[in-house]
């Protein structure tokens, strides 16, 4: 099989052994002569998986006492509109900082509920920044932010202050270093960034928020209903959880957020120091609030772009086009993204 280094914003690279591992259960899940997927997801095999993907959650992330991991469905998407339902509280008003389309999209959805006020903003530049020394109003259930920006390449380097209760979005760096969860009341994440293939979606939830919300909750968006049933009210996506839960002992082998975070800054510190020193190529994201996990970047020689692009193409690399909200190029150096293949795109960018 050819090497391509696969630098796709999401669903994305996983480590090798995860994909390894996940193909055997496929055909034959320990040695049970079923496959993981034909397996009843109450079967003693399944229930232990969901309940050591769920533990290695809470190990992994340091996630203190007094949370509860869930794996549901629908996407970071569906979390938008789940996070509303179960926050929203007497105000029934919530403070979003929309930092890029997924942020607005998370702001959208709590419309549906109560009203969404627009803390603090960086649509004025294209979302190429990272909003700071805005007011928090006091009238508010809670504060959403987005703690990376997947599409314009910008990331919180730290966790915004505040009294009212803390919501993230962490779908596109979490797992990728060390992140004090006591800080937030809810932190939900798609599985396909980081953690593993589409499917699942992670949520990590502080008990004490748990039928608190002020309004009336559909059964399959309450975070209590699956919170009741330890993640197994209806049929959970065993394969997404599967995978997800052997990333997690992948992070744990190579030693943990902190081994992780050390890779994942020497990764981001190539690329950026090439972006930064090659004249034919400007970051789009503002020097101070880059993204570690998604570089977002352009060719300031247009005439160059053809070249640039064969090179590229003939070195195996893929998923590198911009997202067209901001043109370009972006290259997702998620955790499971060796170091070489990074190199590689840097030997292009300096080739051309
Ligand atoms: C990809 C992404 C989403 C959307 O996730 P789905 O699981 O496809 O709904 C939301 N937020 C962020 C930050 C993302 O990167």
């Amino acid at each position: 099989m050819k090497k391509v280094h696969n630098f796709s914003a999401g669903p994305c690279i996983l480590a090798p052994t995860v994909f390894e591992k996940s193909a055997k259960a496929i055909l034959n899940y320990n040695d049970t002569g079923l496959s993981l997927i034909e397996m009843s997801h109450r079967s003693p095999e399944f229930v232990a998986i969901m309940e050591e993907a769920r533990s290695l959650v809470k190990e992994v992330l340091d996630v203190p006492a007094g949370y509860t991991v869930l794996f549901l469905q629908g996407g970071a998407s569906l979390g938008f509109l789940m996070t509303a339902y179960n926050m929203m509280g007497d105000h029934k008003k919530a403070g979003y900082i929309t930092t890029g389309a997924w942020a607005k999209k998370a702001s959208k959805e709590a419309n549906f509920v109560g009203e969404a006020v627009i803390v603090a903003s960086s649509e004025d530049k294209n979302n190429s920044y990272i909003p700071k020394g805005y007011n928090i109003p006091s009238d508010i259930d809670y504060l959403h932010y987005t703690s990376n920006n997947t599409i314009f390449g910008t990331q919180f380097k730290s966790i915004p202050e505040t009294s009212v209760p803390l919501v993230c979005d962490m779908s596109s760096d979490i797992f990728s270093k060390k992140i004090d969860i006591s800080k937030f009341d809810l932190v939900y994440a798609g599985a396909q960034k980081n953690l593993g293939p589409a499917g699942a979606t992670l949520y990590i939830i502080k008990d004490s928020i748990l039928g608190k919300s002020s309004v009336a909750i559909p059964t399959m968006l309450d975070f209590k209903t699956h919170a009741d049933k330890d993640s197994m009210f209806n049929t959970p996506p065993v394969f997404s959880i599967y995978a997800s839960m052997l990333t997690l002992q992948w992070i744990k082998e190579i030693g943990g957020l902190e081994e992780i975070e050390k890779r994942n800054n020497a990764k981001a510190e190539l690329l950026y120091n090439e972006i930064d020193r090659n004249p034919l190529f400007e970051g789009t994201a503002a020097k101070e609030d880059r993204s570690y996990m998604n570089v977002t970047f352009v060719l300031k020689d247009d005439s160059k772009k053809e070249k640039f692009d064969e090179l590229w193409n003939k070195a195996n690399i893929s998923g590198i086009k911009g997202h067209r909200s901001v043109g370009g190029y972006r290259a997702s150096i998620y955790n499971a993204m060796p170091i070489e293949s990074v190199q590689v795109l840097v030997d292009v960018m300096k080739a051309i």
